[in-house]
């Protein structure tokens, strides 16, 4: 999402709405012309864009599920079916086109903790305290990658880095938090970060040759070549895979 922020300070921060549809029944009357884009903050997977109206702070929330995208560059064609847009900004010099947006609502921004404040510490956010994120999770108590996924603890992993912080510190996917050293769950999560981090800037193949175990089910572990096995943690619907290493993960 911090990518998506980016692109969107990119093509709007600090210009003046001169077009901005929000195609949402609740927003349809919304008027942001002539707004300033004080740029787009990502918490966890939200995307907060705040605006300056005269002295008056609003801001727009827009989450992008798994299937949302913003297309930007200069104003112009919006470059994808009218049906799938959900909001359309353009200042003078760009636009930004979101394409199956989500979660479209628009506040002042003194209440924008309604949206993210029920949300855990963000892991990608500057600064962020391991040890403060580490306690949270041991006092939960909860299965390590269940806990690690639920938002509201820690935000902003995924599937993904979640298997591979467990493989990291090399504890079992589901063994319970209550019993991990907190230090060594600080260090996972300080290293999990750095690779998320990067992964920001680094083509996504060699970001798949770093994986050490998500992804790898019948593979070898890349320290001691046992099979990588996989599971589902969580009640469906909301189950979701995990990975590791029985042998450098037992439990
Ligand atoms: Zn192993």
């Amino acid at each position: 999402m911090r990518r998506t922020a980016r692109r969107l300070d990119a093509a709007l921060a600090g210009g003046t709405l001169v077009r901005a549809e929000l195609r949402v029944p609740q927003l349809a009357t919304a008027d942001l012309r002539g707004m300033r884009v004080l740029g787009t903050h990502a918490h966890a997977k939200h995307l907060l864009t705040r605006l300056d109206d005269a002295g008056r702070a609003w801001t727009l929330h827009h989450h992008l599920r798994l299937d949302g995208a913003w297309r930007t560059g200069p104003p112009g064609a919006p470059g994808a079916p009218a049906h799938l847009i959900r909001a359309w900004l353009a200042t003078e010099r760009a636009q930004a086109v979101g394409v199956r947006v989500h979660m479209l609502d628009l506040r002042p921004t003194a209440e924008e903790h309604a949206w993210v404040g029920h949300l855990g510490p963000d892991v990608m956010a500057d600064p962020f305290d391991p040890a403060a994120g580490a306690a949270v999770l041991v006092a939960a108590d909860r299965p390590l990658v269940e806990a690690l996924l639920d938002q509201r603890l820690v935000s902003g992993m995924g599937t993904m880095w979640a298997a591979e912080l467990a493989a990291t510190i090399g504890v079992h996917p589901m063994a319970a938090t209550g019993g991990v050293d907190p230090e060594l769950l600080a260090a996972g999560l300080t290293r999990i970060r750095r690779r998320m981090l990067r992964a920001m800037t680094t083509v996504a193949q060699r970001q798949r040759r770093e994986l050490l175990v998500f992804e790898r089910t019948g593979q070898g572990c890349r320290t001691c070549g046992t099979p990588i096995r996989h599971a589902r943690v969580g009640a469906a619907p909301q189950d979701r895979p995990t990975y590791w290493c029985p042998s450098c993960q037992p439990g």
